[in-house]
């Protein structure tokens, strides 16, 4: 299949793409292209208008200090994943990141359209829910900031109004040595997850939980933040009593079943994947304030 007919625009300002957003009814953003490509070759969108950010400068860009980490919408998820700063900081996003699609998928496709396309199964949402962030979001009117439990308004729909673009993520890194993971299932490297997990684990001095971040992503039709388990965990433990307590969540997230698999099977790999994830993150707690 091809394409419906659009109007191309190739703008070089971000003040150039907000008024195009405003002006041109039915438009929808081009990033990577990795989603939206086939979308638009099997007509699922059909745009009038199709506006690129891929010459559009000031929205490719990771800025780091100690307190404040901000990735443009426009940032490709191998320079995430390659970028030796972050890697010290968060090594989350590179270990999540090898399970996008391939180098090739990696090349091109962007944070922000990871984010915009909000697959269920996306790495890239579920990693910035550990991190509480927050998206900024602009148009022709003004901006506004959007933490990310607040992003998915439903299935593949992120809180986005149509004249708008995601420019930024913004989060606060975690300042205490902690630990990390992230793990994945699918039937084939490169494949869209049956069910993944990422969680950040940071232990006290008798080796409790002192704080904990849990997400699961390719259960639900949004990516799923652990909240009650986590604050369950803290000042506990990490041993058999707290996997039941994660265990519990899980089997309590809202699942679905696909041509893929029944949503049964997805929770039990969701549940397994954590109880490693878990492991693996508080082995390199521990490490981390060796
Ligand atoms: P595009 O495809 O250009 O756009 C995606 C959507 O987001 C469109 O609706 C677009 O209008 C909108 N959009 C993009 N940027 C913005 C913005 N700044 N503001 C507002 N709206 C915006 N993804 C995974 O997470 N995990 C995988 O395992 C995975 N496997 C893949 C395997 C293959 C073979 C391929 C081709 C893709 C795979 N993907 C996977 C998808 C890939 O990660 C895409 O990069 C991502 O989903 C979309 O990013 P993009 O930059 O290509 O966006």
């Amino acid at each position: 299949m091809k394409p419906s007919s659009f109007q191309y625009h190739d703008p070089r300002s971000k003040a150039d793409v907000l008024s195009l957003l405003r002006e041109k009814e039915n438009s929808k953003i081009l990033a990577g292209g990795q989603s939206l490509g086939p979308m638009l070759n099997f007509r699922f969108v059909m745009p009038d208008h199709l506006i690129d950010l891929n010459r559009v400068s000031g929205l490719d860009f990771i800025s780091m200090t100690d307190q404040k980490i901000r990735i443009g919408a426009m940032t490709r998820q191998k320079t995430i994943e390659r970028s030796e700063q972050l890697k010290q900081v968060c090594p989350v996003f590179a270990e999540g990141l090898q399970w996008v699609g391939h180098y090739a998928t990696r090349n091109r496709g962007t944070i922000g359209g990871s984010l915009s396309h909000l697959d269920p199964a996306a790495e890239l949402p579920g990693i910035c829910l550990l991190y509480d962030a927050t998206l900024r979001v602009e148009s022709a009117d003004g901006h506004r900031s959007v933490p990310v439990a607040d992003w998915s308004v439903s299935f593949m729909t992120p809180n986005l109004e149509a004249e708008e673009l995601l420019t930024e993520i913004e989060f606060a890194p975690w300042q205490l040595p902690h630990g990390y993971a992230f793990a994945e299932f699918s039937r084939r490297h490169g494949d869209f997850a049956i069910a993944g997990v990422g969680c950040l684990v940071a232990l006290d001095k008798s080796g409790l939980i002192s704080r904990i971040a849990m997400s699961v992503v390719g259960v639900s039709s949004t990516p799923s933040r652990l909240i009650k388990a986590e604050a369950d965990l803290v000042g506990h433990q990490p041993d058999d009593k707290a996997l039941a307590v994660v265990h519990q969540a899980i089997a309590e997230l809202e699942a679905s079943s696909d041509a893929q698999t029944s949503a049964q099977y997805r929770k039990r790999i969701a549940s397994v994947l954590m109880s490693r994830a878990l492991k693996q993150a508080v082995d390199r707690a521990v490490a981390a304030v060796q």
